[in-house]
């Protein structure tokens, strides 16, 4: 049977091969030897030594697959991207504060989620923005010389692949070179595992796994030791870092079916030759949807082209009375979740890890045949 090709933005599109995985281990899990043990992962408890080898298996293969270096903390936590954009200041906001004094950030602003990070994290301490690329309606990433970064930042918020606007970082800002002491925190939620990262340049990372990793309900955060135990007073345990690193994280339940998920995509990553073996095929698989839509004159996108991304391409069509019918027809050709998001319109394609080259090259065949038949 031949699954239609899912190009939601998230939750996505999952390897279907994990998908069979789960299906065969959802009544009667097999451990590594093959021997079941009578529950499925739902119905284990965190602390038994059934769902603490899933979690030491998923932990060693995610720091193994992103190349974590080893003074680096992984913790899987729950709240989504959002709920970081809160939980970063409260943990980092105070880093380079004067004793009780409020903490200083600073925000690159490249498209809606670094904006809705900049509004959240005002609630914690203070913030600037640094760069803002929202007077060419986010179609470009304002060039790392021109950042006006403050003396007295923790920390420098960059989302790093902005999700609904199609821009990505393609190199991280060196922030030492460009005179500033802040750490740099990304939010990567949207292209983790589909190019290698530079912790050299990195304190902090975090993401939803519902784009590139598994299911909705777990969030990834990587994180330098030595920023650990600075959180506000007023940060909830339960999100303190230091008390979720000091606990394995579990230090309450931890969303054990989301870490099993995603622990079975870190498997099937490695079976595909890990990240740099994606970022092979994700630059295939972007380079070919791109040029079907600079080829046409029917379908545009607005992105600067060093700042594209590989994973979220929106495009419209020249013709937005057609925008119906383009989706009534992708959809009745197994192209399913075309629809861009709300505040853009248009087309988005989204093109994770779980997507294979076939199913771009099934898109770009429809929408070759959509403007031979209405342009
Ligand atoms: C999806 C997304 C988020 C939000 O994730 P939630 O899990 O819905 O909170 C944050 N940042 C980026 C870049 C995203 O793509």
């Amino acid at each position: 049977m031949q699954r239609p090709y899912n190009f939601s933005a998230g939750p996505a599109t999952m390897p279907a091969e994990v998908l069979a995985q789960a299906a065969d281990e959802m009544l009667d899990w097999p451990d590594a030897s093959g021997k079941r043990c009578g529950m499925g992962v739902m119905e284990m408890s965190h602390r038994g030594k059934e769902f603490q080898s899933i979690y030491d298996r998923t932990e060693a293969d995610l720091r193994e697959l992103l190349a974590v270096p080893a003074n680096f903390k992984i913790l899987f936590m729950q709240g989504g991207g959002l709920a970081e954009n809160a939980i970063v200041p409260l943990n980092l906001s105070a880093l380079r504060a004067a004793q009780g004094g409020q903490g200083h950030v600073d925000f690159v602003l490249t498209g809606s989620w670094s904006e809705k990070s900049h509004k959240e994290a005002g609630k914690y301490c203070q913030t600037a923005v640094a760069a803002s690329g929202k007077a060419d309606g986010f179609t470009a990433i304002p060039a790392a010389s021109s950042w006006q970064l403050s003396d007295q930042a923790s920390y420098v918020h960059l989302c790093t692949n902005e999700t609904i606007n199609g821009i990505e970082f393609q190199t991280l800002p060196d922030l030492k070179a460009l005179g500033s002491k802040a750490e740099l925190v990304i939010d990567f939620s949207s292209h983790v595992a589909s190019r290698p990262v530079d912790w050299s340049k990195v304190g902090l990372a975090f993401g939803g796994a519902q784009k590139n990793l598994g299911p909705a309900g777990v969030t990834l955060v990587v994180v330098r030791e030595d920023l650990l135990g600075h959180a506000l007073p007023v940060c909830p345990s339960a999100f303190d870092y230091k008390t979720v690193a000091d606990n394995g994280s579990m230090y309450n339940t931890p969303p054990t079916y989301s870490i099993y998920m995603a622990g079975l995509v870190f498997q099937w990553l490695k079976r595909q030759g890990g990240v740099a073996a994606m970022e092979a095929r994700n630059i295939a698989k972007a380079e070919l949807l791109y040029e079907a839509i600079d080829a046409s004159g029917f379908y545009i996108n607005g992105v600067a082209r060093n700042a594209r991304s590989r994973m979220n391409i929106p495009f419209f069509l020249r013709n937005e009375t057609l925008n119906d019918a383009f989706l009534a027809g992708a959809k009745a050709a197994g192209l399913l979740q075309l629809k861009g998001h709300k505040s853009v319109g248009g087309m988005r394609a989204s093109i994770y890890n779980a997507m294979p080259l076939g199913g771009v090259q099934a898109l770009v065949a429809y929408m070759r045949e959509f403007e031979r038949t209405h342009g």
